[in-house]
């Protein structure tokens, strides 16, 4: 059964999937423009959160010269030692918070 839904641009009714990126058949606006700004406001926080929490890793590559691989063997030593570091504390939080 297709639900209808009152359109808030030009307040005529028209059918709708329930899916709230669906357009007015009328004016071909969004119908629920609440209900999508706030799904994106959640991607974005999403995305955000993701990128606190993510550590970008060095890559080597292969075809790095025996010197670059040397250092990004390095850098990437530091980034692990500073991720298990992190998980650590965050840990102990957890833990004594527990
Ligand atoms: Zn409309």
């Amino acid at each position: 059964m297709k639900a209808s839904k009152k359109c808030p641009h030009c307040g005529q009714w028209s059918g709708w999937n329930q899916n709230p990126t669906d357009r007015c058949e009328h004016c071909h606006k969004i119908l629920d423009p609440v209900k999508v700004a706030s799904q994106q406001a959640q991607e974005v926080r999403k995305q955000e959160e993701k990128e606190r929490f993510s550590v970008n890793f060095i890559q080597v590559d292969p075809d790095d010269a025996w010197y670059t691989k040397f250092f990004k063997r390095i850098g990437l030593g530091f980034q692990l030692a500073f991720v298990s570091i992190i998980s650590l504390i965050l840990w102990l939080i957890a833990f004594l918070a527990g």
